[in-house]
């Protein structure tokens, strides 16, 4: 036996989890029945005993990276029977007109479902699993990776808690990422320009197979439905800066700045006026960390190490995709440095890309999409995407539909835009109303990795 070992507490777990959000739950799932005893130490009460409401969006979107795990875990049934499809995104435009954009070209949907149901499922998941032991009102303030251990705290005192290994999964704030920053890692946390409310919308009024979202340039309402029949909305503004933002206008402003925007969903919400008076502004924080792992002993998941904007809807699923592929890497070898460290390079770019398409998106949505493709570049892209659907997949469904890795997806894309360019630069704008032969004529017989326009036999 190591002498670390024999440091360890008589009945000590194996692994201890700090966190039971969404990802801390399904990892735990995941682990015990591998790898022995796992601990989850939560610093809030049990939410299934009615102590909800972290102040985040109330629906969250389930892609295929999500589905795959939830398969993994036996929970895809349970958790589609609470979901509702969506099949594409409608956007409202100022002008009054609305335009459905699919998220598939297939008509594939992804899901939508409500984030604390989906969260009462994964923790029932956890508690119902061997060796899974779930410890609520217990806040970690740090995390010995030497020993390893944890200092916790509960309503009786502090403990400090020894184990074999520990896995923060607690979130933007992570107090086990803490550890890893004294060692040397680099962490960045920070909040995002933007802030948003959470606004209930009645229902009946709206299609339920897509989501809606209002663009203003400045502001952007978003609407999703729920399986209660009403829609959860979320108002994204500026924190701070010229008005409109949250810091500017509030009160009656706060109501004239949305009436003023969004139309529609004022005349459609009867109490409006009292939800933008009373309901909470929120944050939203983004990090990123370079060090994900310490030896064989300590790993960051989730949003303890890549909390992102959430205009992808990918925050949870990529978390859950670290989960998975921490069991695969664990799977494929017995040394457990080796895996840690093989884990964090597969998803560290992976995290990057995912976080920096997502921050993307919010401009791509709040602006109203004609002035988008209305430009060269936008419609020359979508025609290419159009023209040539086994070579080019539209971004958005790689990354719902597809298990690729985000960084793959980023870079398709950019090759995308690099192939955009240079047609533009040799054939000038015309090529954007040309005939599909002569875009075809056009453009090389590249593969996704090659694009020469020399090898294009058109003039
Ligand atoms: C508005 C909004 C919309 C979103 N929409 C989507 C979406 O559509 N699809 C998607 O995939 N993602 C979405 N996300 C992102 C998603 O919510 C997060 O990525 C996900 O919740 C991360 O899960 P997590 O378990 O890593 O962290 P968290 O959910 O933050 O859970 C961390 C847990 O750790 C606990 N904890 C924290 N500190 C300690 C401590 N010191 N000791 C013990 N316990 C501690 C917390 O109480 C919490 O329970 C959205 C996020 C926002 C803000």
């Amino acid at each position: 036996m190591h002498a670390k070992d024999e440091a360890r507490t008589e009945g000590s777990p194996e692994i201890v989890v700090v966190g039971a959000g969404l990802v801390g739950a399904v990892a735990a799932v995941y682990l015990a029945p591998r790898f022995g005893p796992v601990t989850i130490l939560e610093k809030r009460a049990d939410p299934r005993r009615g102590a909800g409401g972290q102040g985040r969006s109330l629906t969250v979107m389930l892609s295929a990276r999500g589905w795959r795990v939830l398969s993994d875990l036996g929970l895809a049934e349970a958790v589609r029977e609470i979901c509702v499809p969506l099949h594409g995104r409608c956007a409202h435009l100022p002008d009054g007109s609305s335009h459905v954009t699919p998220y598939s070209r297939d008509g594939q949907p992804i899901w939508s479902v409500e984030r604390e149901r989906l969260h009462h499922i994964l923790l029932d998941a956890a508690e119902a699993t061997v060796g899974v032991r779930l410890r609520f009102g217990q806040r970690v303030h740090s995390v010995d990776l030497d020993e390893p251990a944890v200092l916790v705290e509960d309503r009786h005192g502090r403990q400090r808690l020894t184990c074999r290994r520990v896995l923060g999964c607690d979130g933007a704030h992570s107090a086990a990422r803490a550890a890893l920053a004294a060692r040397g890692a680099q962490a960045e946390v920070r909040n995002l320009e933007l802030a948003y409310q959470e606004i209930d919308v009645p229902g009946g009024w709206l299609d339920r197979r897509t989501m809606h979202y209002w663009p203003t340039g400045d502001a952007l309402f978003a609407a999703f439905p729920m399986p209660s029949g009403e829609f959860s909305g979320s108002l994204f503004m500026r924190r701070e800066g010229p008005a409109p933002s949250y810091a500017t206008v509030e009160g009656q402003d706060l109501l004239k700045v949305f009436a003023a925007g969004f139309p529609e969903p004022t005349a459609a919400i009867p109490d409006l006026a009292e939800q933008l008076a009373t309901r909470s502004v929120s944050s939203l924080m983004v990090v990123r960390c370079d060090r994900w792992v310490w030896r064989d002993t300590f790993a960051l998941l989730g949003d303890s190490c890549h909390a992102m904007a959430p205009f992808m809807g990918h925050g949870m699923n990529c978390g859950f995709e670290d989960a998975r592929t921490l069991i695969a890497c664990l799977d494929s070898t017995e040394d457990w440095t080796a895996a840690l460290a093989a884990y964090e390079k597969s998803r560290t770019e992976d995290a990057d890309a995912i976080s920096y398409l997502s921050y993307q998106h919010y401009y791509i949505m709040a602006n109203p999409p004609q002035e988008e493709t209305a430009h060269a570049k936008g419609v020359l892209r979508k025609r290419l995407v159009d023209l040539f659907p086994d070579r080019f997949v539209p971004l958005y469904e790689q990354c719902a539909f597809t298990e690729e890795s985000y960084a793959s997806v980023l870079r398709n894309d950019q090759r995308l835009d690099r192939l955009v360019e240079s047609l533009l630069g040799r054939y000038g704008a015309e090529l954007v109303t040309a005939s599909d032969s002569r875009l075809r004529a056009c453009t090389p017989p590249l593969t996704p990795n090659t694009v020469t326009l020399e090898d294009s036999g058109c003039s």
